[in-house]
């Protein structure tokens, strides 16, 4: 079995060790003797979504999502397309504002890909914390750190998670992210996915499901390291 993760735009979307999450993704899979390779696109390739498993959109400044905004255009129908076969994407902050319709800034109006019914707009101040959500897609918490000054509304859309501690998607609502067919969009780097295997495994699963049309059980892995880290941060920050 073979994993072909799409790196968009790293060159501009890299925020906060978000390249961490690649790491991670590839060495889940060798673990296991999966093949894995990543494919990073600059601005000017072009992108055949059909090579591709798992998309990873990573965070980035308001000024840099303005620079891709405009080639996020143009790749819209083919991603869309992409999306609505079950095609796995990982969105982080920035790159999980650019899933939405749009993200309103004081500096002008960032265009999004409309994958996602979702929105964003600048709010005052910025939302900066560690976080800790609880998901219904896993028994583990999903912990991070998220630095935004957008508001994300996701409608009717279901979020990744409800907020434990921290933001989340506008402060208010109480609730983190999105997850839409195989998507997941999320505020929290750190990377997110070293310190949250499952939420990497379900990432993989999927992509295995969808390329090889089964079910797919993956072989555990050790993941004490991983579940320790995990439990210091949720420990740290919500009392029992
Ligand atoms: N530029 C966006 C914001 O400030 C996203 C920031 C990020 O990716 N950390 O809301």
């Amino acid at each position: 079995m073979k994993i072909t993760i799409g790196h968009l735009y790293p060159d501009l979307l890299n925020l906060y060790g978000d390249r961490g999450n690649i790491q991670c993704l590839m060495k889940r899979c060798q673990w296991r003797g999966i093949e894995a390779e990543t494919v990073a696109f600059e601005l000017d390739d072009s992108i055949d979504f059909s090579g591709l498993d798992i998309v990873l959109l990573g965070g980035g400044s308001d000024r840099e999502q303005m620079l891709v905004c405009e080639r996020l255009r143009e790749i819209q129908s083919d991603f869309k397309t992409y999306v609505e076969n079950d095609g796995v994407v990982i969105a982080i902050c920035g790159g999980y504002q650019l899933l939405g319709k749009y993200y309103k800034t004081d500096q002008g109006m960032i265009h999004g890909l409309d994958l996602v019914d979702m929105y964003t707009e600048q709010g005052e101040g910025r939302l900066i914390n560690n976080i800790v959500l609880k998901s219904d897609l896993f028994d583990m918490p999903i912990v991070g750190f998220e630095n935004h000054g957008g508001r994300t509304c996701i409608g009717g859309n279901k979020p990744l998670g409800k907020v434990l501690y921290g933001k989340g998607n506008d402060g208010v609502s109480g609730y983190e992210g999105v997850v839409y067919k195989n998507v997941i969009g999320t505020y929290l780097h750190g990377p997110l996915l070293p310190k949250n295997p499952q939420l990497a495994d379900w990432l993989i699963a999927r992509a295995l499901e969808k390329k090889y049309g089964k079910t797919v059980e993956l072989a555990p892995l050790d993941d004490t390291q991983e579940r320790e880290a995990n439990a210091y941060v949720y420990h740290r920050f919500v009392s029992e």
